[in-house]
């Protein structure tokens, strides 16, 4: 029986491999369907997408060659959300993570990615807090293998050909929370994000006074248009044409407020809000950015 059986196995594949040769096939002939192993196609652009978390902030960056990166998602609430994002972007791996600052706003959702998704690496500011959200998210790190690097000024990297990340903060250490905030700063060919988390005047004061470069097209306004943050010398130093928003509709803290969307109105910036408009999508092809919103 085995050895019949063993026969006709040999017998099969050679007629098999004989068919192919003659088809001229080659052995690619189950390829992996191209969403398995690359996010939803940029069509060779840049893409930076300001999640609809409510209130709290996400941002997902994924680069013309299909790197990816997170930075923040959402509070504890929205974890499904956010794995429901990672799959309707096609995300099966993130080269890089960030977690902002420790406020549950933001590192709510990162357990449950962590745990979902293959991370490269994670970034977070020496920052602790002692909150079950916090301790989720240092246990999904230590579950996944990683080991958290700090974010802090003066790092940078090359995300892809002509995609460079810099992280321009914190410069020091605060005692508030929200001024620990990581801030990136993402640029393609001529074209660029700032992205802010919830960094307050004092780290404002610290990037201006530091001289570092602050220009960009598009701005995540600081602590979601809270009055702590986007100093006015802090937004003509960034001089963006277009900001973004991250707000949940009727939040109890009043965000945004009238003061900052006053300031950005009057500084001639085109404004996008999540609480109004859904995801907001920005891409870039290097030359120019462009938008799509979800409403
Ligand atoms: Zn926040």
């Amino acid at each position: 029986m085995m050895k019949t059986s063993k026969i006709t196995t040999l017998l099969l594949t050679g007629v098999i491999t004989a068919l192919l040769i003659l088809s001229g096939c080659s052995l690619e002939i189950n390829p992996a369907p191209e969403s398995n192993s690359t996010p939803a196609s940029t069509g060779g652009n840049l893409r930076v997408v300001f999640l609809d978390v409510g209130q709290g902030a996400s941002q997902l960056i994924i680069s013309p060659s299909g790197k990816t990166m997170l930075i923040d998602a959402g509070n504890n609430d929205k974890e499904e959300l956010m794995l429901q994002y990672m799959d309707q972007y096609g995300i099966t791996k993130l080269d890089t993570v960030i977690g902002t600052h420790p406020d549950a706003d933001h590192i709510g959702g990162l357990d449950a990615v962590i745990n979902h998704i293959p991370v490269g690496r994670i970034y977070m500011p020496k920052a602790q807090a002692n909150t079950k959200t916090f301790e989720s998210v240092l246990r999904a790190v230590k579950n996944a293998k990683l080991k958290v690097q700090t974010a802090k000024a003066g790092i940078s990297w090359e995300m892809d050909d002509e995609v460079h990340v810099d992280m321009l903060a914190p410069r020091r250490s605060y005692e508030d929370s929200n001024n620990m905030s990581a801030v990136v700063k993402i640029t393609y060919g001529r074209t660029s994000f700032l992205l802010t988390g919830d960094a307050e005047a004092d780290s404002e004061r610290d990037m201006v006074d530091a001289g570092t470069d602050l220009q960009a097209d598009v701005m995540l306004v600081g602590h979601h248009g809270s009055k702590s943050s986007t100093t006015l010398a802090f937004l003509k130093r960034v001089h963006p044409k277009y900001a973004v928003i991250q707000v949940g509709a009727d939040n109890t803290y009043g965000h945004p407020k009238s003061v900052i969307l006053n300031r950005l109105k009057q500084q001639g910036v085109k404004v996008y809000r999540n609480d109004l408009q859904g995801t907001i999508e920005a891409e870039s092809n290097g030359q120019k950015v462009t938008f799509r919103t979800e409403r």
